[in-house]
């Protein structure tokens, strides 16, 4: 995280002095289509931005356009920033990967599709600095910039998805979380990866003294998508290839699945208890991005299922999801649960939640009209346990049907950070000769101990 790249100016520029001007960039033509694939990983190591919590707060987060309290002024450390405020108001115009075990040092960094070398910056950042344009059209160029490396390849070469681009290089962590960072003394090496619409980035920060076309990896006042930067993995993952949206072996209840009975329960495996690798997967995450870790985990001896960050993707697509049928005859499901809410977000305003819906198995499509069972984000469940209960009315008329129920992420838009674990799943139904009892569109929720 910690570029120092400012701190080096002045060592870049006596570099810079001694270096031959760079030759003109050669231009390639792109094909007509262009595999992507991510800069690191296939090598049996999981990689993933790094997201430490503390006390309940995340400390660390070093995903794109985030601004990190890892880096809260931390002065005794002697951080300079490029924009004279505080670490924390600074925004990462790219993204830290780092390995999930072990450290990242000598890790092999990949082209994340065909191009052209167009710079290579001195050893300086620290580490080179590669940056490789990609002709998507002859309208769209855009550009990969791979930071704290030890590149193997020079200017104007050519690149092709997943050659390689050099190692990540050995770096030591001086912020204020050491406890995260495993090793003697603790470890930060990473790759800093950008991705966006520009290669020379002189210019764009004068306040930074960025004299450099790599710039200062940061941005100030603004986020960096505000300047060219895009959301390196959002943008690579919405390009490759993905694999169906196959529902998993959704384990259905023993009991009969053709006429309601009453009060049962048409999930098995709620609470997660028996998610172990020779069980069917109870529960599928949908359209999770580049191993943004296991939706289905133990946290503190429960297996639980936990979305989170949603923000920091910018997007809304994480999402955990169960496949039943419901039984002829059935009038009403009523939807039971535990969740926590754990976020940054302030108190008193709108914050992130999640919604509860009922959607077609097939077709996705959702099968509440007036839907929903979601949360009124004015809402504060947070920070402990609640059991909440929604329940579905007037599902007569899908007796028969293969439906699936979800859970979905939703961000209010501030780049605070949620997640949401969910445990003890139940979804029992009430048969229409019990009569429809009482229902709400919103779920009552109370205190577990
Ligand atoms: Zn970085």
């Amino acid at each position: 995280m910690k570029n120092r790249i400012c701190t080096l100016i002045l060592v870049y520029l006596v570099i810079l002095l001694l270096a031959i001007p760079f030759p003109a960039m050669g231009f390639t033509p792109s094909s007509s289509t262009i595999n992507w694939t991510f800069p690191v990983g296939g090598d049996g190591h999981t990689y993933d931005v790094r997201r430490n919590v503390k006390y309940g707060t995340t400390v660390e987060n070093t995903d794109y356009r985030v601004r990190n309290l890892d880096l809260i002024s931390n002065r005794n450390a002697g951080h300079l920033t490029c924009f004279y405020v505080g670490w924390h108001s600074i925004f990462h115009a790219g993204v830290d990967l780092y390995r999930l075990s072990g450290s990242t040092s000598n890790a092999q960094v990949k082209a994340v599709a065909d191009g052209v070398v167009v710079y290579v910056l001195p050893s300086v950042y620290p580490g080179n600095v590669v940056i490789v344009r990609h002709n998507v059209s002859a309208s769209n160029i855009i550009y990969s910039v791979y930071s704290h490396i030890l590149a193997s390849v020079s200017a104007n070469q050519n690149v092709q998805t997943g050659g390689e681009i050099g190692r990540v290089i050995y770096q030591q962590y001086d912020g204020r979380y050491p406890e995260f960072h495993p090793g003697q003394p603790p470890d930060d090496s990473h790759l800093h990866f950008e991705m966006r619409n520009f290669e020379d980035a002189r210019g764009v920060f004068p306040q930074c003294d960025n004299a450099d076309r790599v710039g200062p990896g940061y941005s100030y006042p603004n986020d960096p998508t505000t300047y060219g930067w895009v959301d390196p993995l959002n943008y690579i993952n919405a390009r490759i290839p993905k694999q169906p949206r196959a529902f998993l072996p959704l384990v259905q209840s023993s009991a009969s699945a053709t006429e309601c009975q009453e009060s049962e329960n048409l999930i098995v495996n709620g609470n997660f208890a028996a998610g172990s690798s020779s069980d069917p997967i109870p529960w599928l995450p949908v359209a999770t991005s580049f191993d943004w870790g296991p939706l289905i985990l133990t946290v503190d001896g429960n297996r639980l299922a936990k979305m989170g960050n949603y923000e920091t993707e910018g997007v809304t697509d994480e999402e955990l999801t169960q496949s039943f049928t419901i039984p002829g005859g059935t009038e009403r499901l009523e939807w039971k649960y535990s969740f926590l809410l754990q976020t940054t977000d302030d108190t008193g305003i709108p914050h992130d939640y999640f919604s509860l819906e009922l959607l077609d198995a097939t077709t996705g499509l959702s099968l509440l009209s007036s839907n929903t069972c979601g949360y009124d984000n004015t809402y504060h469940w947070r920070g402990q346990w609640y059991a909440g209960t929604c329940n579905i009315r007037s599902v007569s008329q899908f007796g028969g049907r293969k439906v699936r129920i979800a859970y979905i992420g939703r961000v209010n838009g501030d780049f605070n950070f949620s997640s949401f674990s969910v445990d003890n799943v139940q979804v029992l139904t009430h048969c229409s000769t019990q009569g429809s009892g009482s229902s709400t569109n919103y779920p009552s929720a109370q205190s577990m101990p």
